[in-house]
């Protein structure tokens, strides 16, 4: 058999993609040949728009379709409406950063909704769909944070393990048939949420820049560089491929050696 990364023909949804490493995955996703559905809770004609674009970029169809990730039956009904889901990228994710004692219940609730439990709603949802069509790919954006912890952040170091194991236990159920699951563990991601925070930080520390991203930001991060969000979507495209039909209930690292430390 031949190894290819050819997606044409192959039907994505990826969750939370309007901006960041969801929408980074989308259109390395697309730029290998996939249809793509995008989503995130907002329903503004500049999230059409990134549809749009997409189709128009890589001659593939691409929809935005509106569904808060926070409420499973909206989650659900995402996949329904898309209607066919041969890869699924559960890659919604919020943060909140505060001691156990000060971390707001609803926060929390949130967190485990947005970052964790949507992936079983959907998952829930798409298998029927990638066994009628007879192949599939589960792919969770889980972070260093689903293998390791920092203080401050137990309500995300909890999800992000938590969808490390949802992973394992989706490969164990599809295990003899033509679906894989799988969770990406980035690093740091220079998205623009990060990209903006820089600035704040110089001036807090009193540094330039190339310091404080190498000192302060990157700090964990061995490399002292940020993944992007393009070597996620490469490491998307690489699971869908032929090459890693037998790669399945792992994680991949794309941390810049944080979880070697
Ligand atoms: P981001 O804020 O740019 O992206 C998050 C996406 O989720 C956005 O599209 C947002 O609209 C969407 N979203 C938020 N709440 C939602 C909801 N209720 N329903 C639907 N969509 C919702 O951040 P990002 O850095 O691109 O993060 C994407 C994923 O990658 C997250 O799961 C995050 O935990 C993970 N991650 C990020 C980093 C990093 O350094 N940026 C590192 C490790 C893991």
């Amino acid at each position: 058999m031949s190894i290819t990364t050819d997606l044409a023909g192959k039907k994505a949804i990826i969750t939370g993609s309007n901006s960041g490493i969801g929408l980074g995955i989308a259109q390395e996703l697309a730029r290998a040949g996939a249809d793509v559905v995008l989503n995130s809770f907002t329903d503004r004609p500049e999230d059409h728009a990134l549809a749009e674009s997409l189709a128009a970029t890589h001659g593939v169809r691409a929809r935005y379709i509106a569904a808060d990730m926070s409420d499973g039956a909206a989650c659900r009904a995402l996949i329904a409406q898309a209607g066919a889901c041969d890869i699924l990228v559960n890659n919604a994710g919020i943060q909140h950063v505060a001691a156990i004692p000060d971390f707001a219940p609803e926060k929390w609730d949130a967190i485990i909704a947005i970052n964790l439990s949507s992936a079983f709603h959907t998952t829930a949802a798409a298998l029927p769909l990638m066994r009628a069509a007879g192949w599939g790919r589960v792919i969770n954006i889980a972070s260093a944070h689903g293998l390791t912890a920092s203080p401050f952040k137990s309500a995300y170091v909890a999800a992000k393990h938590g969808i490390v194991g949802l992973t394992k236990v989706t490969a164990l159920e599809t295990a003899e048939e033509p679906i894989t699951a799988n969770a990406i563990c980035p690093g740091y991601v220079l998205t623009p949420l990060v990209e903006a925070q820089i600035p704040d930080q110089m001036k807090t520390h009193n540094m330039d820049r190339d310091t404080v991203v190498r000192e302060v930001m990157l700090a964990r991060q061995p490399s002292r560089d940020f993944a992007t969000v393009e070597q996620m979507g490469g490491t998307a495209v690489f699971l869908c491929s032929d090459a890693a039909a037998q790669i399945t209930g792992t994680t991949i690292s794309v941390d810049g050696g944080w979880t070697a430390l």
